[in-house]
């Protein structure tokens, strides 16, 4: 209820031997702004920006990509916010941009790979952000990154882009954090060498399912093998937490897994630490990290994970939990 809501918005989500977690709330559409505040988010994990490159009939400009992430940076004052630049492609089009139809969507022309060819949107949108950064906490990450090749390439642009912005006096963040999404196999595996090039990571566990089980993740035919608990999709992410640690950059999870309630105690024990959901799911999460045992989270979760299939994960952590 309201008076239970209130009371948890202020408590932090620390676990009963007091290990914090960040917990942050997913936002898209300008609403979703409204549930940042009434659920008690501490800051935005995920900013789906596509949303608004949608439903209109020309790519949004400059200044009205500014405008937003100013709104966004300004309403959330010196809480950060996670700008993802946009993820067009896959399951979501954009008519007006033309984008040829494909046969295997999900593997083709998809957010930054977009980039590499169409290089004046990327422009477009970084330089938004970074303008906006001078009015709050924002941090930039990259969806659908695959190679260090290419947050290289990225980091590249972002640093020509600086120098402009600083030739043309336009103030900006220096310190903004640059950071990737980890949603495929590929970046999962290269994740110690990407944890050089990056100040954190999130976790898309929808992508990282998809692309791990080989599984579409809006296909109705094989919705059933669609299982982000399979051993295979966590033993990535414990990876990814490992590889992000041993250089002192820090993980979160932004997919669908950070509100399962089934996941939050082995997500836990792996060592993510910021978790970013819908923000209606806040106060369930939080409530289960601050009944939670960090040290003995960590015991189970290493249990968890030498198990064979998901089923096996699932009663590991139902033992743990009763
Ligand atoms: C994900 O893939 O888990 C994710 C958070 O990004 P999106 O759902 O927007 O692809
Ligand atoms: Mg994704």
């Amino acid at each position: 209820n309201k008076l239970q809501l209130d009371k948890l918005k202020k408590l932090p989500a620390k676990t009963i031997d007091n290990h914090l977690i960040e917990i942050g709330a997913n936002i898209g559409a300008p609403n979703d702004m409204l549930g940042v505040q009434k659920y008690g988010a501490e800051c935005i994990g995920l900013y789906r920006t596509e949303f608004l490159f949608m439903g209109r009939k020309s790519l949004p400009s400059e200044n009205e990509q500014f405008e937003a992430y100013k709104l966004v940076a300004q309403s959330m004052k010196d809480k950060s916010v996670i700008i993802r630049t946009m993820d067009i492609g896959g399951d979501k089009d954009l008519p007006y941009m033309q984008l040829p139809k494909e046969d295997n969507p999900f593997l083709g022309w998809r957010a930054i790979r977009i980039f590499m060819s169409r290089k004046e949107i990327l422009y477009t949108q970084l330089r938004a952000i970074l303008r906006a950064s001078a009015f709050g906490k924002l941090r930039i990450m990259f969806p659908m990154i695959i190679s260090v090749e290419e947050i290289k390439l990225l980091k590249i642009e972002l640093k020509n882009i600086k120098h402009q912005l600083k030739i043309e006096n336009l103030i900006f963040d220096e310190n903004l954090e640059i950071g990737i999404m980890i949603e495929t196999p590929a970046a999962a595996m290269m994740s110690e060498h990407l944890s050089e090039e990056v100040d954190f990571f999130s976790i898309g566990s929808n992508d990282l399912t998809q692309y791990t089980l080989a599984v579409d993740r809006g296909n109705n035919l094989v919705s059933n093998l669609y299982d982000p608990m399979s051993p295979s999709v966590l033993k990535l992410i414990k990876i990814v937490v490992d590889a992000a640690h041993k250089r002192g950059k820090w993980t979160g999870i932004c997919g669908e897994l950070a509100a399962d309630t089934r996941a939050t105690t082995l997500l836990i024990g792996i060592g993510i630490d910021e978790f970013s959901m819908n923000a209606p799911s806040i106060p369930i999460i939080k409530n289960i990290i601050r009944k939670s045992n960090f040290k003995n989270s960590k015991q189970m979760a290493k249990k968890a994970l030498c198990q064979a299939t998901s089923k096996g994960i699932l009663n590991i952590i139902d033992q743990f939990t009763e």
